[in-house]
């Protein structure tokens, strides 16, 4: 075996003894019914996203062939970012090639060595990632606790020059919400400047904060990432948020799908609210913690028991992925349930029916 190829071999066999290897492998299995998709507004397989986009790139080609800055701003993009910035109640937009590209590109564009940065102790991979990539010193707060926070900000602020303190609005593993406005009060008072993601979001809520990160990929069933906020913020990352100048645009037809699905969940509030009534019918059902957002996780400790209840609600007709560190904490190792406006009462009646079923089992197991 050429060298590479072993010492790489090692580390995968490793994760294997962990319980921790991961496949990307075609899941769609039309026999099961899927909790597992992010498509929280059922708009993937919408007909009129789906002619948005076949129209886009007949009209305008398969790519957007060069970075924003230079022609890759094709017509579809002002029209999203229009439509985004419409949304959010912010003066513009500002739409990157992902999600990922967003918060990377956002947070070096705005903190640097002499900063600091306190952020949501389960705060995604991604702006991880962004956080290091900056430079600036880096604390985080307990989860979802502005109290915690507000004493981080008291003892550290004072030593930096700009302060940036970031959360998810739904988190995206748990499906709890952030306290925004007592957040937004503390870095009022302190100086700071609020930064969401809101990647998992599915309504708009009263957001104070001056930076509105989301994606395009989830409830908005295309592919993308945006940054929401002041027309100075947006002319900012134009001209200094490296992942931005530095990638090509995205091609029409995701850009026209995304502005079609924007267009159909603010004419359509209806598809939220099923979708956030599904999940709470689910949690009442099986006595847990009410659901706040369409994301419900069934806590099961190690990775095997995550894996062995997954597969058990698989032999039932449910997809449902077990998700595992290092994307959740050691030991907090869960079913991740997603409910979508795509569901019929029917199938969240079988699932909670499957649950209790496994959830017996375990019991008396
Ligand atoms: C999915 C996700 C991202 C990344 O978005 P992509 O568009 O998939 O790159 C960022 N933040 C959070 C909280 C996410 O869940």
């Amino acid at each position: 075996m050429p060298a590479l190829d072993a010492v790489l071999q090692e580390k995968s066999e490793a994760l294997r003894e962990q319980n921790r290897l991961r496949v990307a492998e075609v899941r769609a299995d039309d026999d099961l019914i899927s909790f597992t998709s992010n498509d929280y507004l059922g708009l993937a397989q919408h007909p009129e996203v789906i002619a948005a986009s076949v129209q886009a790139a007949e009209a305008y080609g398969a790519g957007a062939s060069a970075s924003r800055v230079l022609t890759g701003t094709h017509p579809p993009y002002p029209a999203l970012e229009n439509a985004l910035a419409e949304h959010k109640g912010t003066q513009a937009a500002c739409v990157f090639g992902s999600g990922y590209l967003a918060n990377i590109g956002t947070i070096p564009a705005l903190v640097g060595r002499e900063d600091l940065i306190i952020a949501d102790k389960l705060v995604h991979a991604c702006i991880v990632d962004a956080m290091r990539l900056s430079g600036a010193k880096c604390y985080r707060f307990k989860h979802n606790d502005a109290a915690d926070c507000a004493r981080l900000l008291k003892t550290y602020r004072q030593q930096y020059r700009h302060c940036l303190v970031i959360t998810e609005t739904v988190f995206s593993m748990d499906g709890d919400v952030a306290s925004l406005q007592e957040l937004q009060t503390s870095c009022k008072e302190h100086d700071a400047w609020l930064m969401t993601d809101d990647a998992h979001g599915i309504q708009t809520c009263e957001n104070p904060a001056d930076i509105q990160m989301g994606t395009l990929s989830k409830a908005f069933a295309s592919y993308g990432g945006y940054v929401c906020g002041s027309k100075t913020l947006i002319q900012h990352l134009h001209n200094t948020a490296r992942s931005f100048l530095f990638s090509t645009g995205l091609p029409p037809a995701v850009v026209a799908a995304a502005t079609k699905a924007v267009e159909i969940a603010r004419a359509e509030p209806e598809r939220a609210e099923n979708a956030l009534a599904h999940a709470q019918k689910f949690t009442d059902a099986l006595a847990l913690p009410r659901a706040q957002s369409p994301i419900v996780p069934l806590i099961m400790g190690e990775e095997a028991a995550a894996l062995v209840a997954a597969e058990a609600l698989q032999a039932r007709g449910f997809l449902v992925m077990a998700i595992r560190p290092p994307t959740v904490p050691e030991g907090s190792s869960r079913l991740r349930f997603v409910f979508t406006a795509a569901h019929e009462q029917a199938q969240v009646d079988g699932l909670i029916k499957a649950v209790k079923e496994i959830c017996d089992a375990r019991i008396s197991a």
